[in-house]
């Protein structure tokens, strides 16, 4: 096992920052990462993990093993006519592993495609877009215990799964290495079309015909108009999450912002962020190499050569003006660093 020092990990982060880590390993397969952890320098320095590096912020040098998961395979676990359930290790590209399914007729995840990052992470913050999250397909992941090295299933009630949430994310935050997942797939899929332009692509585009591939498809021409490819332009996607408030909280500033955009959450009213950060005037907002992108007011971006410090007072900046004007607080989505 190669234990690199002082690793940039510009190519590690979609947004591309150029920080780096006091130890970097790669591993391929779970012995690798037994090894890792039994290696003399992770007993003293901590550890982190990173994937695709797309929801995450690096701030500052990252101090202590960084370790990169490349640990790759796809097995089917069991199916019968109607469902499959099939597993992903860690590693496997997230969006590759949608279109997997989707070539096969397997649905459940074609709304979250393109989707950038790895299997693995996709639990920690229970990845979701157009009206589908992984926890709807979610049956359980299989984890490494980091100090007692010993493994766990977590199965989806015990996953605490939220918003952009899971019990990773708070109680058992960087105590566990996600190896694999396995996710439950219809083999006679219901499509969810009723969220954004998926349906009028579908119907204008694709002869109205409903099928997992055209969701996907679908999906993909979404976002590609829509959002900043991280090849081209650093970004970790939506920088915050979107705030719920209180229906009391929605009503009173209805008044004012007749035109807010609103939709029914578990626990209140979700408000776009995005609507929020744009009517504070931030949308399109650039300094030198970093700003606000100006198609999505949710995604920060690097053109080039910015630091990590000063997205993060960008984004610091952003959740003081909403907080003045609407008397929301911004919670930021992407890992700082
Ligand atoms: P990383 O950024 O590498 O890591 C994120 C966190 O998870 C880190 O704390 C890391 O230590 C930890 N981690 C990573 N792998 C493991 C593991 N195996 N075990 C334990 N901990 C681990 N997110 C959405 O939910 N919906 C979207 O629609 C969406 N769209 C996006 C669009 C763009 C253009 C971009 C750049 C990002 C988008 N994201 C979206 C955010 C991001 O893609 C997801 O959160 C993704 O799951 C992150 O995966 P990753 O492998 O890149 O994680
Ligand atoms: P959008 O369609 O312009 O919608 C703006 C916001 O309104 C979204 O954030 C969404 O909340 C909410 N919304 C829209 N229609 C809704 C509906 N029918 N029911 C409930 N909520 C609705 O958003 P977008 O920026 O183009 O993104 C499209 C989808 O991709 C969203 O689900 C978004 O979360 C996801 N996405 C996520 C990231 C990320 O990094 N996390 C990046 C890009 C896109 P929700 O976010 O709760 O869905």
């Amino acid at each position: 096992m190669t234990i690199l020092e002082n690793q940039s990990l510009k190519p590690y982060n979609t947004f591309h920052i150029d920080e780096s880590a006091t130890f970097f390993g790669t591993i391929h397969t779970e012995k690798d990462l037994l090894e890792l952890l039994n290696h003399p320098i992770a007993q003293t320095e901590p550890i982190s993990f990173i994937g695709g590096g797309s929801n995450i912020l690096l701030t500052q040098k990252k101090e202590g093993l960084v370790v990169y998961n490349s640990i790759k395979g796809i097995s089917i676990v069991e199916e019968n006519d109607d469902d499959i359930i099939v597993q992903f290790m860690a590693g496997e590209s997230w969006h590759d592993c949608v279109i997997w399914a989707v070539d096969r007729g397997y649905g459940g995840i074609e709304n979250l495609s393109l989707i950038p990052g790895t299997i693995g992470a996709a639990p920690i913050q229970n990845i979701g877009a157009y009206g589908v999250e992984i926890k709807d397909v979610f049956v359980s992941c299989e984890t490494l215990h980091l100090s007692t090295k010993t493994k766990k299933t977590f199965w989806l009630d015990e996953c605490q799964f939220g918003y952009r949430d899971s019990i990773f994310k708070r109680n058992l935050k960087d105590q566990y290495f996600i190896l694999s997942v396995r996710l439950k797939f219809s083999k006679h899929p219901k499509c969810s079309i009723e969220y954004g332009d998926i349906q009028k692509i579908i119907e204008q585009e694709y002869n109205h015909e409903v099928t997992i591939k055209n969701v996907s498809n679908a999906v993909i021409q979404i976002r590609s108009s829509k959002l900043p490819d991280p090849a081209v332009i650093g970004n970790a996607g939506s920088f915050f999450k979107n705030p719920v408030v209180e229906i009391s909280i929605y009503e009173s500033l209805a008044i004012t912002y007749p035109s807010m955009p609103h939709f029914d959450a578990p626990n209140g009213i979700k408000i776009p962020a995005a609507w929020l950060i744009e009517q504070c005037g931030w949308k399109g907002y650039r300094n030198g190499d970093f700003g606000v992108h100006e198609r999505q007011a949710l995604v920060l971006v690097n053109y080039a050569g910015a630091s990590g410090q000063e997205l993060l007072g960008l984004s610091t900046d952003i959740i003081t003006s909403v907080q003045q004007r609407f008397n929301i607080l911004l919670e930021r989505e992407v890992n700082i660093w």
